[in-house]
């Protein structure tokens, strides 16, 4: 395990413990979330060793990079991605002039495939051999297993994605440099991370299933993303509730709550968390950021 005793975004030393939770889905072990009392970003810690966390994600409901069509809930989950993939490629559309777009952690390539049917030349990043073979057998798209930004040209890329992966990255402070130093002038970036001032993460206290212990490292608030954002050359141009997250988060936190996914409760929760969404500031379960490269 690795202990931090410094804050990893502004290297402060003043912080205290936030919450405790667990890994739910698989070992069951307790992990700890500490707050930076400077900057109010919130981070794992003690945190495994990078070497060490392939262990945690041994589990047969990580449904995201195999996507098999097994069960109501998966079926569901299954259909409502559909939807949202459509939603993700008509946002980039919308908010950039993209030739050429990286997506980080593409899984199984719908996303990029919707992109390269839009004319956009489209480039993956996988570790995961199973859900990368799946991009580049079903969709001939380029996809690599290496992670390390540090292969790509100054500049190379209008536009960047990272779909769930911020909150898993160690190094957040290099990631984001990077990003900074491939993205082409007034290029864009797309990031989706989970948001722990939403209702259902009030709610669920320590249950809440988008702590994901240990294998969620950093977690976010709107104003600690746009913070590492805004001091990396990037200006933020825009914030998008992903409105189904919190219905999905709503019922695996109630699993993890009471063993149950409780599909009507489930559902009354997540719909509150967007309503109050909605009319406040709070956000929703996970939120999309915009952002535009100023260099
Ligand atoms: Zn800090």
């Amino acid at each position: 395990m690795i202990q931090l005793s410094n804050c990893p975004i502004c290297k402060s030393d003043k912080i205290k413990d936030f919450i405790i939770s667990r890994d739910y889905s698989t070992t069951k072990e307790k992990f700890k979330i500490a707050e930076c009392i400077s900057c109010d970003f919130l981070f794992t810690n003690p945190r495994p060793k990078e070497e060490a966390m392939n262990r945690y994600y041994e589990n047969d409901s990580y449904i995201s990079h195999t996507n098999n069509k097994k069960g109501l809930f998966n079926l569901m989950y299954q259909i409502v991605r559909k939807h949202a993939i459509a939603s993700k490629s008509n946002l980039l559309l919308k908010t950039s002039n993209s030739k050429k777009h990286l997506d980080i952690g593409c899984g199984t390539g719908e996303f990029l495939n919707a992109l390269a049917k839009k004319g956009i030349e489209c480039e993956g990043i996988e570790p995961s051999d199973i859900a990368r073979e799946k991009a580049i057998n079903n969709y001939k798209i380029k996809v690599n297993k290496n992670s390390d930004l540090k292969q790509y040209k100054e500049k190379e890329f209008d536009s960047i994605s990272m779909w769930h992966v911020l909150e898993h990255v160690y190094d957040l402070n290099k990631t984001i440099t990077n990003l900074d130093r491939i993205i082409n002038e007034k290029g864009t970036i797309v990031i989706a991370v989970p948001n722990y001032k939403s209702f259902d993460a009030e709610y669920y206290k320590e249950f809440w299933a988008a702590w994901d212990l240990p294998i969620h490292l950093n977690h976010f608030s709107e104003k600690t993303i746009i913070n590492i954002f805004e001091k990396n050359n990037f200006k933020f141009i825009k914030k998008k509730g992903m409105i189904f997250d919190s219905f999905y988060v709503s019922l695996l936190s109630n699993e993890f709550k009471n063993g149950k996914k409780q599909y009507l409760k489930g559902f009354f929760i997540g719909l509150l968390s967007n309503i109050k969404a909605l009319l406040g500031n709070r956000g929703c379960s996970s939120n999309i950021y915009i952002f535009r490269s100023i260099k």
